[in-house]
């Protein structure tokens, strides 16, 4: 190890362990984890959730180890955290909860599957639904369930496209979708809904076994609304079959397996505290004008039937210039990760405010967390592990007979090959991982291989791991040798509270 001798060095400034996030966890993570222990009958958070709380500890911390880049041309040298290059499997966070970094990660990687290898150059149309309270929290949690109402919405959707385009005469139409199954809202609250990329228009087969691509015009409003009452009528009929609906009165099986996890998510839907001084109180709002009346958001291509909502205005042209970029702006919104770094604040008074993108109907600008509360907010985003938060439809679905060929429409002929080789590999689970610097030029423009100093290119020349080693590397750059490490668990108040609140 010879970094300490090279000519100079440089590393990524903006620490993970400098945010409010880190700095929350690291103060509260042991005290929220053990008061989880002791109350809700002694059942804790589930083990996949602390997992990922104590992961993003980890996460990006140089401390735990690094890259070393060297460029080829004047030897400057750069440190690279390991977690989001994952190339040790004991230092990668890999959190699909909230993890900004890890979460960012995989938004970029898959816009970039999406736009250059499944979504064929034809509109795209964005179909955005919502579901009541009880719905998302009975969601939450049962993945099988979110997969089988996202299945019935879907198979409502692509039979809207057939039977609107046979009423133009075309026959035998077939289209299909990516869904992004999105856990938040924009207070980082547990908002299950669902985010649709449908392709807008049908495709056919000509005699000669070519395919055709049929743009739909725009849904009316009034198309839209019909749409969401055939999917809410068919999801509620599935629903009362399974004995679950919300005056089913059956007992709900994750207040029983994971109590503290069933109040954190029935809490964070509602938008209460879930731990602390006020357990099961309204979350504090700065800038909301109390006498505010809610006003229900309807307009064009939008309907509200008692918590549903369906939304479909937004709609790309990726087959005019400028469409893909517009697209793989979409997929990222869709894949984004629940919190952006730069909108948490501390208050003096050590609780946490979130800065909302853009007001609520009630002129609400920020949200205050107490931190503990703020981390069982954290736990209820955390989807339960190897579930997977995007699916595939119609003629998009891995096995489609089309598949092949939508995937390859429409793109310049020396992208087809590629193309149609993504789509074969796709069968198998996981496509083909990008290179994170080029997925961070993509994403931001920035270019993690550039050397600093002369522009030229940076290689990697060694995964540092060995604790000794990190440690006299950094101390010799003047940064901490040592890791941060999480304040011990404090006796707290929330830990006599025991809210059953119920959404
Ligand atoms: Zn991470
Ligand atoms: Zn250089």
């Amino acid at each position: 190890m010879r970094a300490h001798a090279s000519p100079s060095v440089d590393y990524e400034r903006r620490r993970p362990e400098a945010g409010v996030l880190y700095q929350t966890l690291q103060a509260h993570l042991e005290t929220f984890l053990s008061d989880a222990a002791e109350g809700h009958d002694r059942i804790g958070v589930p083990r996949f959730v602390e997992k990922e709380l104590r992961g993003f500890l980890k996460c990006g911390v140089l401390a735990h180890g690094f890259c070393r880049f060297q460029c080829t041309d004047c030897r400057h040298e750069r440190l690279v955290a390991l977690s989001p290059l994952r190339v040790s499997r004991s230092a990668s966070c890999k959190g699909r909860g909230f993890c900004p970094s890890c979460c960012g990660k995989r938004m970029t990687d898959i816009a970039a599957h999406l736009v250059d290898h499944i979504i064929p150059a034809v509109p795209v149309r964005q179909f955005v639904l919502s579901l009541p309270h009880w719905l998302r929290y009975r969601l939450a949690y049962d993945h099988e369930r979110c997969i089988a109402v996202l299945a019935i919405f879907i198979r409502a959707l692509l039979s809207f496209y057939r039977s609107r385009a046979k009423s133009r005469g075309v026959r035998d139409g077939r289209t299909g979708s990516v869904t992004f199954i999105q856990r938040f809202g924009s207070a980082a609250n547990l908002n299950v809904h669902l985010h649709v990329l449908v392709l807008d228009g049908v495709f056919t087969q000509q005699p000669s076994g070519e395919l055709v691509f049929h743009p739909a015009p725009p849904p009316t409003t009034d198309e839209v609304t019909e749409l969401l009452t055939t999917a809410r009528k068919r999801i509620l009929r599935h629903l009362g079959k399974h004995g679950l609906l919300d005056d089913d009165g059956t007992t709900d099986p994750l207040t029983e397996q994971a109590p503290l996890l069933a109040n954190c998510y029935a809490t964070s839907i509602a938008q209460r505290e879930t731990v602390g001084a006020r357990p099961g109180a309204p979350l504090t709002r700065i800038g909301r004008d109390p006498t505010a009346q809610w006003k229900e958001r309807t307009g064009p291509l939008q309907a509200h039937i008692e918590g549903f909502d369906l939304h479909a205005k937004l709609a790309i042209a990726t087959d005019r210039p400028g469409g893909q970029l517009a697209l793989e702006k979409l997929v990222r919104y869709c894949a984004r990760p629940p919190l952006a770094k730069d909108r948490l604040h501390e208050l003096s008074d050590g609780r946490i405010a979130l800065q909302l993108k853009s007001p609520w109907f009630d002129g609400t600008t920020h949200v205050i967390y107490e931190p503990l509360d703020f981390i069982a907010k954290l736990a209820a985003l955390v989807p339960r592990p190897h579930k997977n938060l995007v699916v595939y439809h119609g003629v998009l679905s891995p096995h489609a007979r089309w598949r092949e060929r939508v995937v390859a429409y429409g793109r310049e002929p020396n992208a087809t090959e590629p193309a149609a080789a993504a789509a074969t590999q796709s069968r198998a689970p996981k496509h083909q991982r990008r290179q994170w610097s080029e997925l961070m030029r993509r994403a931001f423009g920035y270019d993690l291989l550039s050397c600093g100093k002369c522009g030229g290119r940076m290689v990697l020349i060694a995964c540092i791991l060995q604790r000794a080693v990190v440690a006299k590397i950094l101390k010799h750059l003047g940064l901490a040798s040592e890791p941060p490490r999480p304040a011990k668990a404090r006796a707290s108040p929330a830990a006599q509270t025991d809210l059953d609140y119920v959404a």
